[in-house]
């Protein structure tokens, strides 16, 4: 038996539980249907066969599981954090003992390639120990003294809190946005992805059977403008933070302005790495195509414009052409894949649509520009040349493996173009000049910017974009600000004289 072969049959033998029972939702610890019944069926992009049916939940169900999160915060918020930080991090352990049973399962389901999925439970398990590591100490503040006052901040878990999120990595997007909320005390209703909803079971899953109590988290499946509407509407929710597309985040703060919702938004990105003629370039091609090319393109920090100074530009192109042609491009539980079918068709067609875009709009195909096979979702890792960033395939999030590469011919030019988007999550610099590169972070408009570097998290700083890139930020701190409240106590020092009305 081949590795592949020896790969699906242990696919095969953990997604059975999901084809005999479907993914169920999972309300106040239990396993059910959705209360209409109704089911819906996920498929697997690497052939299109059905992996199983999945619950299609409604109002009904979402309005039951925000019932058990209200019904469980009063014990869990007041659950010392010392105490939560001992579950969170049976929690990581448990995450990290069933690892090849959730990158397996995410595979199938999204078509991530192993490669990088088998890391994805590891990392899921790293924000649960991260933000367990800091529940003992998240709701302390600070001191601040008048000469009449004393001051006191402390922050209290906001409440039961709604996380949206989408089908690309779902497994390690949903534990960074549920673990911090866990860990600050808040309950928990979590919706997945349609087209993704296999992980968010098992999370749930393993979280109860290593020590969660019943409630503190729940997952309804279903569509987003039903489940998804209803959790942003519902008046006991106090947050969202929701991961995914821009216009969708949009909608979900029209939806939530009449209960005044707090939200997180990580939403899309067109992030550029821009290249400088004085760079290393290797390690730059290596850059620019790991964070392409990886993941399926399907990143929302993916490097999708490639700027290169116009005296490289030629040479850079054809290294990273080269490049995109070696990919092994296959079955995602293929140890060698490097690039996996797209998660579904629709969104395969989407990212097809780009191929004739950019030959109608003036740009060259340099490599890819097309899809691989008759089954699945599999295309080829693109490269697009000769292009400007006026064009579609410049400006709109493609989300695949494809890339756009655009000429520039000094550091205001670069500038201009990267900063010339609706977008602004990420960007990546490749320049050996230590003034220039200070110069250029100070006007790029990025949440966050690596020099001389693909994206290497650290969880202690800050995740997020700015523009149409999202409101908020995740990680060390910021992710406690967000689910918690902050209050302020004030105290007299001494008998200070009250105002007195009234004669
Ligand atoms: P999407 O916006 O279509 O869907 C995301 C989630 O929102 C899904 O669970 C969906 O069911 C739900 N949803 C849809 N309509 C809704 C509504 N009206 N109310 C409430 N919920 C609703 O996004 P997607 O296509 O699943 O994911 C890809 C997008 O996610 C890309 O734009 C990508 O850049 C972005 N993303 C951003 C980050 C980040 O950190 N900035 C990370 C990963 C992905």
């Amino acid at each position: 038996m081949s590795v592949l072969q020896d790969n699906i049959a242990k696919a095969t033998a953990y997604l059975a539980h999901f084809r005999d029972t479907g993914v169920l939702n999972h309300i106040d610890g239990q396993s059910v249907p959705a209360a209409s019944g109704q089911t819906f069926e996920t498929v697997t992009p690497t052939d299109l066969s059905v992996l199983a049916t999945v619950a299609r939940g409604g109002a009904e169900d979402i309005d039951r599981a925000v019932a058990a999160a209200k019904a469980a915060f009063p014990v869990w918020s007041k659950t010392p954090g010392a105490e939560r930080r001992k579950i969170l991090i049976k929690v990581a352990e448990a995450i990290e003992a069933r690892a090849e049973e959730i990158a397996f399962t995410e595979c199938m389901d999204t078509g991530q390639a192993l490669r990088f999925m088998s890391k994805a439970a590891i990392r899921g398990a790293a924000n649960f120990r991260y933000f367990a590591d800091q529940a003992p100490h998240a709701e302390n503040g600070e001191v601040t003294r008048t000469p009449t006052q004393m001051n006191t901040t402390s922050r209290r878990p906001i409440g039961p809190v709604g996380v949206i999120t989408p089908w690309n990595t779902p497994f390690m997007l949903s534990t960074w946005k549920i673990a911090p909320a866990l860990a600050s005390g808040c309950t928990v209703v979590h919706k997945p992805a349609e087209f993704s909803p296999m992980t968010a079971k098992l999370l749930v899953e393993i979280a109860e059977s290593a020590g969660l109590p019943k409630g503190v988290l729940n997952v309804v499946n279903g569509f987003g403008e039903e489940v998804g509407k209803r959790l942003t509407e519902h008046p006991d929710i106090k947050a969202i933070a929701f991961v995914g597309e821009s216009r969708t985040g949009s909608m979900i703060m029209a939806q939530g302005a009449a209960t005044l919702k707090r939200v997180h938004f990580e939403l899309g990105g067109k992030n550029p790495v821009i290249v400088f003629d004085d760079a290393d370039l290797d390690r730059a091609v290596d850059a620019a195509t790991f964070m392409i090319y990886s993941l399926n393109g399907e990143r929302c920090t993916s490097s999708s414009r490639l700027l290169v100074q116009d005296t490289i530009y030629d040479e850079v192109c054809a290294r990273v052409a080269d490049v995109a042609k070696r990919i092994k491009v296959g079955h995602p539980l293929d140890p060698d894949t490097v690039v996996g079918p797209l998660i579904h068709p629709e969104h395969e067609s989407k990212v097809l649509s780009y191929f004739d875009k950019a030959e109608e709009e003036g740009a060259t195909i340099a490599a890819g520009g097309e899809k691989v096979g008759e089954d699945g979702c599999y295309v080829a890792p693109t490269l697009f040349t000769q292009a400007n960033n006026d064009m579609a395939i410049s400006q709109e999030e493609i989300f695949g493996p494809v890339l756009t590469a655009i000429p520039f011919q000094d550091e205001d030019d670069a500038l201009r173009i990267a900063n010339d988007v609706d977008y602004g999550l990420a960007a990546y610099l490749w320049t050996n000049d230590l003034n220039r590169a200070m110069r250029m972070t100070d006007e790029l408009q990025a949440g966050m910017m690596w020099v001389n570097s693909e994206n290497i998290r650290h969880l202690p700083t800050p995740f997020g974009g700015v523009k149409a890139s999202g409101i908020g930020r995740d990680g060390g701190d910021w992710s406690f600000d967000f689910y918690m409240e902050t209050v302020n106590v004030s105290f007299p020092r001494a008998t200070h004289k009250i105002p007195k009305l009234g004669g």
